[in-house]
């Protein structure tokens, strides 16, 4: 049993008081994916990682998941202007991420590993880390935090299998291979392969611009094809992404 709040509040403190157990937060965001997938994959897949890290690790549980995300960016999200991408203001997601921390450290709990699975929260998740460390150092309470984005444990070797013709970068990977086929491994009910849009990778200027031009982003939604996913390249980087976290979270925490 790993998920937090599935426990009952006895066995939940008797876990965490010491502050011995890690949690895993999982933060994510509902935002299109193309027309081929549903729009939860970057929270299902930090999830699906947080859980399986956790069942590798002693004393870990998987915190509820933040689902809401920071606003889609062109560049890495297809934009904020496609109808199911639901966002939420910087200012929300830091003091989200702030008060979950802080309400967990009040419970006992001192390590904390937040796996991140929505390129544009990134600074938003330092923001509210930063200020809860010092908003709990102020009540004389150290906590611990790691911060990481999934796809940063995927290998060049399995960057290699996966993308046989040359990887663009994880920039232009949204609703393609990486993530199509972490879905088809993980909930292929929430795929349909038939309704993948082939197109070349998006390129973009070097630039933004404010607000943002729609013309940039193609009409599918992804950021590039994900013709080429398979359930045994999601595998694949599931593995990767979970054996390096799981390592990392040891060596940090455990060793
Ligand atoms: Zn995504
Ligand atoms: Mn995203």
């Amino acid at each position: 049993m790993t998920m937090l709040e599935s426990l009952d509040w006895k066995t939940y403190e008797a876990r965490v008081s010491g502050g011995g157990a890690v949690i895993l937060l999982p933060i994510g965001a509902i935002e299109q994916h193309g027309p081929h997938m549903s729009m939860n994959p970057d929270i299902l897949i930090p999830q699906a990682i947080s859980e399986r890290t956790a069942d590798r690790l002693e004393n870990a549980l998987v915190a509820h998941p933040i689902s809401y995300g920071y606003k889609s960016q062109i560049k890495s999200g297809g934009g904020n202007f496609f109808p199911g991408t639901t966002c939420i203001n910087g200012k929300t997601l830091i003091d989200m991420i702030r008060d979950v921390i802080v309400a967990y450290a009040h419970h006992g709990n001192r390590k904390f590993v937040l796996v991140n699975g929505h390129y544009e929260n990134s600074m938003f998740i330092v923001e509210g880390i930063d200020l809860a460390v010092s908003s709990l150092r102020n009540e004389g309470i150290d906590v611990e935090i790691m911060l990481l984005s999934y796809w940063d444990f995927v290998l060049p070797e399995t960057i290699e299998t996966v993308f046989p013709d040359g990887f663009t970068g994880w920039d232009v990977e949204h609703g393609g291979v990486l993530e199509t086929s972490l879905m088809l491994y993980l909930h292929p009910e929430l795929v349909n392969m038939d309704k993948v849009v082939d197109h070349d990778p998006a390129s973009f200027p070097p630039y933004d611009v404010f607000p943002p031009d729609k013309s940039w982003v193609q009409e599918s939604g992804t950021l590039s094809s994900a013709l080429n996913a398979s359930s045994e390249k999601g595998k694949l980087l599931m593995d990767v992404c979970v054996s390096g976290i799981s390592k990392s979270i040891s060596e940090r925490f455990i060793d």
